[in-house]
């Protein structure tokens, strides 16, 4: 495979950054390209003969796709690695002894003893962003990703017939802090964020639809995506300033299993951004200079929690390892499983979500988008960041200001 796409496998975080063609208006505006994707790992600034040239001109990441690059390129290289870890990345048989028989949560959250019954459960999760100025294609990149992905977790169900698959939905849209339900435009307005002891952060009253088959699913999808043009007609393009999430839950059950009810849940955010410009939005006036805090308080913090999180991994490497070998000690010890327990111990003591102190906070209460997501960027979460970029020259600012982001991300 290639370089990026081996890294693809072994990263937590995956940055990629799409640039898409000059559209139309940009076109007949006479406005030039000022972007440049030059191989697969850069993008450089092609400045006019009367500019000085701008500082930095060339930009360099795992992996760059130009204007006629087509979304499936996007997702096969940028996205399906991170998205199907959420389906077949860790494979539940190879679970140490310490952790067989515990209710087992996302390890960035925790783990404990469900009574006497043998069931572990093993939650992992996967996100993909997309970030970018309104129009860079942020929208349009997610939703073919979307599809791709719901392509692939049915195919992979088709060749999984020894487990048993369940499928839930749910989608809202974050404006102006103030979460929406997608999939209830009735009275899903202004959900409340509760804290759960076992499931963290939960959307009061959001509905959780039951996909019975992927034409089902897509159908949920739309409507989500419905949702948010309606609200965007309404008060004048809302999706440039809102946060939208569509969370898949993936549930399965081996048909067949005899003393023990393992299940894995999954769940696959797919989150379209607000508009990045907003969050640099200086002359504006009451209502939109706190849009513009909002956006820039939750972008601020996802940029800060993804950087945090690069720490807590290397913990969380850590953790695995020591389940890895405390799982083969205790096959050999003459005292077969007490060192593992003693690991067990030491693990329970010390759950990964404490790291978050130790390794410096963890802003995500700071921002609703941050504390939504909190449980899928933690710990063996896996994250796909798609920087979207427009080529024109009007918009250089903007797009140097992503290609920051990107950079900062990575
Ligand atoms: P955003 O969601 O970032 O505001 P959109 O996804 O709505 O931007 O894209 C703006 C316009 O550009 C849309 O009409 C979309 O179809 C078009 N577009 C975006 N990315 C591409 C691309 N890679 N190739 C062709 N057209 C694109
Ligand atoms: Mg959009």
């Amino acid at each position: 495979s290639t370089p990026s796409g081996h890294r693809a496998k072994e990263e937590k975080i995956v940055v990629t950054v799409r640039l898409r063609p000059l559209n139309k208006r940009e076109v007949s505006a006479k406005d030039h390209a000022a972007w440049e994707c030059i191989d697969d790992h850069t993008i450089i600034y092609r400045s006019l003969p009367q500019e000085r040239a701008a500082q930095p001109a060339s930009f360099t990441f795992d992996k760059v796709f130009g204007p006629d690059s087509i979304t499936e390129a996007v997702y096969e290289e940028g996205v399906k690695n991170v998205a199907l870890s959420s389906l077949m990345g860790i494979n539940g048989n190879s679970l140490p002894p310490t952790l067989k028989g515990r209710f087992y949560m996302n390890i960035s959250s925790f783990w404990k003893r469900f009574d006497h019954r043998l069931i572990s459960i093993l939650c992992i999760s996967a996100t993909i962003f997309a970030y970018g100025q309104t129009s860079s294609g942020k929208t349009y990149t997610m939703r073919g990703i979307t599809e791709k992905a719901v392509n692939d977790i049915y195919s992979h169900i088709m060749s999984t017939p020894e487990r048993e698959f369940r499928i839930r939905i749910s989608g809202l849209e974050i404006y102006n802090e103030n979460v929406r339900d997608l999939l209830n435009s009735e009275s899903g307005r202004n959900l409340k964020l509760l804290d759960d002891p076992e499931k963290g952060t939960v959307v009061e009253k959001l509905v959780e639809e039951t996909a019975s088959n992927d034409q089902h699913l897509r159908h949920l999808i739309s409507i989500c995506e419905a949702q948010r043009q309606v609200g965007e007609t309404a008060l004048n393009d809302t999706s440039s300033r809102s946060h939208q999430i569509i969370r898949l839950t993936i549930e399965s059950t081996h048909r067949e299993s005899s003393d023990c009810v393992r299940s894995y849940v999954a769940s696959l955010n797919f989150v379209d951004l607000a508009g990045s410009e907003r969050a640099s939005q200086t002359n504006a006036d009451g209502a939109r200079l706190r849009e513009g805090c909002h956006i820039n308080l939750s972008l601020m913090t996802l940029t800060t929690v993804i950087r945090k999180l690069r720490s807590v991994f290397t913990y969380v490497t850590a953790v695995f390892l020591v389940q890895v070998i405390s799982s083969s000690l205790s096959q050999c010890s003459v005292k077969r499983g007490q060192f593992s327990n003693l690991i067990g111990s030491f693990l329970l003591f010390f759950p990964a979500s404490s790291v978050g102190k130790r390794s410096g906070h963890v802003p995500y209460r700071d921002s609703k988008l941050t504390r939504i997501l909190q449980h899928s960027l933690g710990g063996n979460a896996r994250t796909a960041i798609i920087c979207t970029l427009s080529p024109a020259s009007s918009h250089v600012e903007q797009s140097r200001n992503t290609l920051f982001f990107a950079t900062r991300a990575k």
